[in-house]
């Protein structure tokens, strides 16, 4: 009677899910959640398989409160909510696994040595995945981490697809092209397996919309080309990050407008992408419902980016058989689905409205060129299985 955590945690937020193990079965889904607002007033709150609230509570005056904090308590709600049962093991994703780790791997003073090293290269996401497995280090000491890694999946891409056009020796520096949310493109490539095997083996770029944003080209099921590059800010306009832009605006920015990096870089990172054009809001669903201009220009920047940004990793594909939405816009928003497949017909792309408005699984014509699907992510699972694999060798 086992069970496993699965962990993501970020600056102001964790998010987790907690599965129930038995003997030769999947791991089942038993309760997950966040803690939000971590420094300013945190709330955790958790709901079981069904959607239901299950726990839910708020530290008002908690602005002091550390991630460690936090962590104890919700390890003391999962002791209880699976008591009976030995929590075996602590999955988490984890942004940066560099040019190193392929792989996930189980946590040791070296790992995070290692992992420590990286953290340059993953400023605002990297040393909060660390601190949370110290903390957890610190309550357990004997519990087993196992560090999943946002790049591993882009590892084994062509390395064409890896170089930057800078000189040769900053790409053995480590400054190139890793690409992220392999969590969630690992876990649509197995799914799609199951789903439609033929599409599976095919040419399919996944396009993984939520407030982090990027596309992925796979062919059978690995990764060739990605659009996030050697950070998170890179490819397609997302909710607060500006996507690919000209270097040169960094540059004016910091030699004529006298902006500091820490200035250009919150600028890049929290002020853009959505929120930045829309001067609203960084939510898709807040900018839909807003009939300004500002808000609509948003909207169809982040089609027409995401349309033409596709078009890219079909020339890195050499074609294309079909198209995976996912995350909380692909999965959701069946407008901005709309939008972009509309700028993509003459490459074979219909979609049936009707499927589209209902979120269904296959939303193309049944006689297009290239299928389309709309197919929930779940990074969580995916470090779940991992986390299973490493430490018992069951998946
Ligand atoms: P994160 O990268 O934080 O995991 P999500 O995958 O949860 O992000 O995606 C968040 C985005 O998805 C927000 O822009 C939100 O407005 C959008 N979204 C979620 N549900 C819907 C919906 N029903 N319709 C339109 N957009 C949605």
């Amino acid at each position: 009677m086992k069970a496993v955590v699965s962990l993501n945690s970020g600056s102001s937020s964790i998010k987790f899910a907690l599965y129930t193990l038995d003997t030769g079965q999947p791991p089942v889904f038993s309760a997950g959640g966040k803690i939000e607002r971590i420094g300013l007033a945190p709330r955790l709150s958790i709901r079981q398989a069904d959607g239901t609230v299950i726990y839910d509570r708020d530290w008002v005056d908690g602005a002091a409160l550390t991630h460690g904090e936090l962590l104890a308590d919700l390890f003391a709600w999962a002791a209880e909510h699976v008591s009976g049962r030995e929590i075996v093991a602590v999955g988490h994703r984890i942004v940066h696994g560099g040019t190193t780790f392929a792989a996930p791997c189980l946590v040791d003073d070296a790992l995070l040595d290692a992992l420590d090293a990286l953290c340059p290269l993953a400023p605002l996401h990297q040393p909060h995945n660390l601190a949370a497995i110290r903390a957890i280090r610190r309550l357990q000491p004997t519990l087993a981490q196992v560090a999943c890694f946002d790049t591993a999946f882009h590892h084994d891409k062509p390395e064409i697809a890896s170089r930057l056009a800078l000189p040769r020796e900053m790409h053995e520096q480590g400054i190139r092209r890793y690409g992220f949310h392999g969590l969630s493109y690992e876990y649509i490539a197995r799914r799609l397996r199951e789903l439609d095997p033929d599409l599976a083996s095919g040419r399919v770029i996944t396009a993984h919309l939520g407030n982090g944003a990027s596309l992925c080209a796979m062919h059978d099921g690995h990764s060739l080309d990605t659009t996030m590059g050697f950070t998170a800010l890179d490819g397609l306009m997302m909710g607060t990050r500006c996507g690919s832009i000209d270097p040169g605006v960094v540059l004016h920015l910091q030699i004529q407008m006298g902006m500091s990096p820490q200035q250009v870089e919150h600028l890049l990172y929290q002020k853009s992408g959505l929120l930045g054009v829309s001067g609203i809001s960084s939510d898709m669903r807040a900018l839909a419902s807003n009939p300004s201009s500002q808000a609509q220009e948003a909207i169809d920047l982040f089609a027409w980016r995401a349309a033409r940004e596709l078009c890219g990793l079909v020339a890195s594909l050499g074609g294309i058989d079909g198209i995976v939405f996912t995350a909380g816009i692909g999965e959701n928003d069946a407008d901005l689905r709309r939008r972009i497949c509309e700028r993509l017909t003459w490459m074979g792309i219909e979609l049936d409205q009707d499927a589209n408005m209902a979120n269904a699984g296959i939303i193309s014509q049944p006689d297009a060129r290239v299928r389309v699907l709309v197919i929930p992510t779940d990074e969580e699972r995916m470090i779940a299985l991992h986390t299973l694999n490493i430490v018992e060798g069951n998946v």
